[in-house]
């Protein structure tokens, strides 16, 4: 194909074509810092790539450390994937040894997948410097190591560590190692930007001139880093010159800069250039399955992320709002909702009356005319006292449904009170006591009191142990509800401890994410607004909660 073509045609005079997904996250975005996943993690972020409906997961590399070999085992009886295939990673063999008495190659046939990706070296200046051997042994350890793999019944994929920089030096090497891998039975050629340095321009005629060389003797496959901030654009110009499979990782986890990222390659490939990628609906998962393991891997989503962020369709307040409504498509790239993401108004004390309106039309709430002034005059107040409702949807739509004369009845707090003490060694203990009321429940009418206390690492973290295990008794949901970020702003500096304190409480469910705020000259009370309004909107939003409990 021709790198001038954007991409084929979904008109019906061609067929569409297809562009593999390959899945790296377990193991090249697990290489991140600062990311520990337990085996456990590994499973469930597997589970929910087979949910996206990648082509391929790579689960990391079998035999180079215990986590990796425990998940290959339990995968092999735990994980039941529907639409992904599970491939081991690995290397060629060692330079002067043979294939059958090679530690890593035994692994990867016992890893038990019926896909294998190995690495091995194309940049000749690596064969003579790092293996210090020759450029023939290192085409022979290719050759020999894809020989015995495909021998063995497993499909293998040959990542050809460093190409690009490889080629730019010495193409007839590069190509050289190349053919050894397509000669001796691999089915993909993957060309690995390892260090990330390459500029689209560059990889798009490496890879036009690796296509024109292989033709269909395998998929070329493409492998990226973000290193210049070009990894999706290195994948997308690769697919226009030929490449037919992208590898990369949920949320563009990775080592450095991290690797190409899916969540927006595949949209990129899916939506602009009209590739099959995804299986038919499974496009609109995007968006659960990205914040589902920015979860798993304890990593917020960037809100601004491209498709997938919670930014990414946020209209601000403004003139232009009631235009957006009539027609969303003149103000957005693409329908959000084919992504699993949604349109956003985001509402500040600059909002008018139609913006309060859609916000209500967002959340389900009918609001009469009353109401929404009633929420312009409480914006306009509150901001001034220091909140910040943009960034605080969960308290924003509590604000909205008091205006309209709804109360949250859940729970009723008597009291609350926290005590930190020094302890003689120079630590420092926490703990907090709530006393609330909770319904008891269509049985039982009348609020029952509960009086819990616990312990801390700190104020907020015993407060909301002990909020949580007081109304917890009534609400086993809650169980699912946890904080995942606790921000503090000092907004008045020049009080210094006089200051105003604004909170944000970021939780999940770990369906989705919702933000509070709470402000307040006392931080302790500042983080119980905002603890509570975030329990509470769990509470609102727990499965079936809120059509019984919302009111407009
Ligand atoms: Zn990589």
């Amino acid at each position: 194909m021709s790198p001038d073509v954007a991409g084929p045609h979904r008109d019906g005079e061609r067929a569409v074509e297809e562009v593999e997904i390959f899945d790296t996250t377990l193991r090249d975005g697990c290489q991140l810092e600062g990311i520990s996943v337990t085996v456990e993690d590994k499973l469930r972020i597997a589970e929910q790539l087979d949910v996206l409906g990648v082509h391929y997961i790579e689960g990391g590399w079998p035999g180079a450390n215990p986590k990796d070999e425990e998940f290959f085992r339990r995968a092999a009886s735990e994980l039941r994937l529907n639409t992904s295939t599970l491939v081991a990673f690995g290397s060629t063999r060692r330079a002067k040894g043979r294939v059958d008495e090679d530690l890593t190659l035994r692994n990867l046939v016992e890893a038990g997948t019926s896909a294998v990706c190995i690495v091995g070296k194309s940049w000749d200046y690596h064969v003579t410097e790092a293996l210090g051997t020759t450029l023939e042994e290192g085409e022979a350890m290719v050759g020999d190591s894809v020989a015995f793999l495909a021998g063995h019944g497993l499909r293998v994929l040959f990542d050809a560590e460093h190409f690009f920089d490889g080629y730019k030096r010495n193409p007839e090497f590069s190509l050289r190692v190349l053919e050894a891998a397509v000669e001796q039975g691999a089915s993909h050629l993957v060309l690995c930007d390892t260090n990330g340095g390459s500029l689209p321009f560059e990889v798009e005629a490496i890879v036009s001139a690796v296509k024109a060389h292989f033709r269909d003797d395998a998929v070329v496959a493409i492998h990226t880093h973000d290193d210049t901030g070009c990894a999706v654009a290195n994948a997308v110009v690769a697919v226009r010159a030929g490449a037919r499979q992208v590898q990369g990782t949920m949320n563009g986890l990775g080592e450095r800069t991290g690797n190409c990222n899916l969540t927006t390659v595949i949209p990129n490939l899916t939506l602009k250039m009209g590739y099959a990628t995804l299986p038919e609906g499974r496009l609109e998962r995007l968006t659960p399955v990205s914040h589902h393991i920015a979860e798993l891997v304890n990593r917020p989503l960037n809100p601004q992320a491209p498709y997938v962020g919670s930014s990414a369709f946020a209209h601000k307040a403004g003139l232009h709002v009631s235009a957006i409504v009539k027609r969303k498509d003149a103000y957005e790239h693409v329908d959000p909702e084919q992504i699993g993401n949604g349109t956003r108004f985001v509402v500040s004390e600059m909002a008018g009356r139609a913006t309060i309106k859609l916000k209500a039309e967002e959340i389900g709430l009918d609001m009469d005319g009353a109401a929404v002034n009633q929420v312009i005059d409480d914006l306009k107040r509150l901001e001034h006292e220091g909140y910040h409702f943009e960034a605080a949807d969960a308290s924003l739509e509590l604000l909205m449904r008091r205006a309209g004369g709804w109360e949250q009845d859940f729970f009723r707090v008597e009291s609350m009170r926290v005590i930190t003490d020094e302890l003689p060694n120079g630590g420092f203990t926490t703990e907090a006591t709530v006393k609330v009321w909770v319904p008891g429940g269509d049985a039982n009418p009348e609020a029952e009191r509960y009086v819990r206390t616990a312990e801390g690492n700190g104020p907020v973290n015993a407060i909301d142990q002990a909020l949580r295990a007081a109304v917890g008794v009534r609400y086993p949901e809650l169980g699912r509800v946890h904080l995942t970020d606790y921000k503090v702003r000092i907004l008045d500096g020049a009080t210094a401890t006089g200051a105003i304190t604004r909170v944000l409480i970021d939780a999940t469910d770990g369906q989705r994410s919702w933000t509070s705020i709470g402000v307040s000259s006392n931080i302790i009370e500042a983080s119980w607004q905002a603890l509570s309004d975030s329990i509470v909107y769990g509470l609102l939003h727990a499965d079936g909660a809120t059509s019984e409990r919302a009111t407009g």
